[in-house]
């Protein structure tokens, strides 16, 4: 009832949510009360969270940021959801996004930006933009976001979070509405690593339901929270300390690194040799998965439909154009040409090839150290519309893109300031190193 009350008084400003499921959370709240009361209460119980509007949601609307599903009520619950309902946690509602988890500003939303609480100048990252403003403005202490190419770790920074992106397939991405579904991973966001570890706790695991989550055992992520650094190897990719990286956020990392050395780390520079290929073979390999995704919004079965189609064709065409934002048909477009016969060898085919030689720098890399460290973003928040050109915005994704193309999990942790917005320390490990990643996060808050 409080956080309601927050969401209330702060939220007409912040505009991270887009649904507030006042109702259902407070007969969940009830429920945990009783369990409480019977003595069956788990670590998690009753605890209040919120979901990106990108997890289905059952009897609720779950809109992705569109027009498209501005209608759409989910007819089931994501895998994550009912796991995190059977944890007994307390959704309070559905946080605002890019439209399809397109955007690293949270403005391409058909609901309208969220704004940044440090700053109400500054936008608060994305796509995950809503779920980190809620959590940096207290309106709740966790919330789920997604990441395709940076939309956990990114808007975490901007916001003074700590925001983790698992290993691709850790968590089911099953009723996770897709945009490139070789990419999309969900993952927890809070305001320590600690919380992040909780929440992973639940959410990670295998399920039938999604053919791309691993048979793997889930150990508990809390375990290792505490265990001392000496030893650990920490390298620094040069080619993410290079030109267009701010001077302040250079500055806070610098600082970050020197606590890990007094802990008894000792750091090296590595070399990532393909990172400048990264946003170009990110932004080929996406838009391609996105527009075959995306072909299943047609009018006919669930989402917005055009008035009068005058036949089948129109009817798509119609509803496709009112449905969906100007960011998400660029998108569309840009797929639909390059998995087309006679463009896909020069560019589906080619930027997989360079993803595979992305991957490989990573693998190579953590041949030589435990952890790589570095910004997780090349600027702190930036101001509401100052990204005009959507390549300037698409070079936004420069340190976070890459991980994704190579499947590794990633966290963003605070790092301190660039004058009065924050920075966001990205630490990167090896498949399936979340224990060592929350573990190192975890030392340095
Ligand atoms: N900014 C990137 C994009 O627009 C990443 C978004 C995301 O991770 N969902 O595709």
């Amino acid at each position: 009832q409080d956080l309601l009350g927050r969401i209330d008084r702060l939220d007409g400003t912040l505009n991270s949510f887009v649904s507030v499921t006042a109702d259902q959370a407070l007969e969940a709240a009830e429920a945990a009360d009783q369990a409480r009361a019977r003595g069956e209460a788990g670590r998690l119980t009753g605890v209040p969270l919120a979901l990106k509007d990108i997890f289905c949601t059952q009897g609720v609307k779950t809109s992705c940021g569109s027009k498209m599903l501005d209608n759409f009520v989910a007819p089931y619950d994501a895998t994550v959801v009912e796991k995190l309902k059977a944890a007994g946690t307390v959704s309070l509602g559905k946080t605002n996004m890019d439209e399809f988890a397109m955007g690293s500003s949270n403005e391409s939303s058909f609901y309208g930006p969220v704004k940044n609480p440090w700053d109400l100048d500054a936008v608060p990252g994305g796509s995950s933009g809503g779920s980190a403003a809620a959590v940096a403005a207290g309106l709740v202490p966790a919330a789920l976001g997604t990441d395709t190419g940076g939309s956990i770790r990114q808007p975490a920074a901007f916001c003074g979070i700590t925001g983790l992106k698992p290993t691709y397939g850790r968590v089911s991405r099953y009723g996770m509405i897709a945009y490139a579904s070789s990419l999309d991973q969900g993952g927890p966001m809070a305001r320590s690593a600690e919380d992040c570890a909780h929440l992973l706790n639940v959410i990670a695991g295998h399920d039938v339901r999604d053919s791309t989550s691993v048979a793997r055992g889930v150990p508990d992520y809390t375990e290792e929270l505490s265990a001392p650094l000496s030893g650990l190897k920490i390298g620094l990719p040069k080619e993410y300390f290079g030109d267009g990286l701010d001077a302040g956020v250079n500055q806070a990392i610098g600082e970050a690194i020197k606590v890990y050395e007094s802990l008894g780390a000792s750091v090296r520079e590595v070399s990532l040799p393909h990172t400048a290929y990264a946003i170009p073979a990110y932004y080929v390999i996406a838009p391609a998965e996105a527009s075959s995704n995306l072909s299943r919004y047609d009018g006919v079965r669930f989402g917005h439909r055009c008035d009068n189609p005058e036949d089948l064709i129109d009817l798509y065409k119609r509803s496709r154009a009112e449905g969906f934002g100007e960011e998400v048909k660029r998108r569309i477009l840009i797929g639909t040409h390059t998995l087309s016969e006679g463009f896909f060898d020069a560019y589906y085919k080619k930027a997989q090839q360079v993803r595979r030689l992305i991957r490989q720098d990573f693998l190579d890399a953590f041949e030589e150290v435990d952890v790589l460290m570095g910004p997780a973003a090349p600027t702190p928040a930036f101001d509401l519309g100052a990204q005009k050109d959507p390549v300037s915005m698409y070079l936004q994704d420069i340190y976070t893109i890459a991980v994704n193309l190579a499947g590794i999990p990633g966290i963003s942790v605070p790092a301190g300031f660039a004058g009065k917005r924050p920075v966001g320390l990205q630490i990167l490990g090896t498949h399936f190193a979340e224990t060592r990643l929350l573990n190192v996060a975890h030392q340095f808050q």
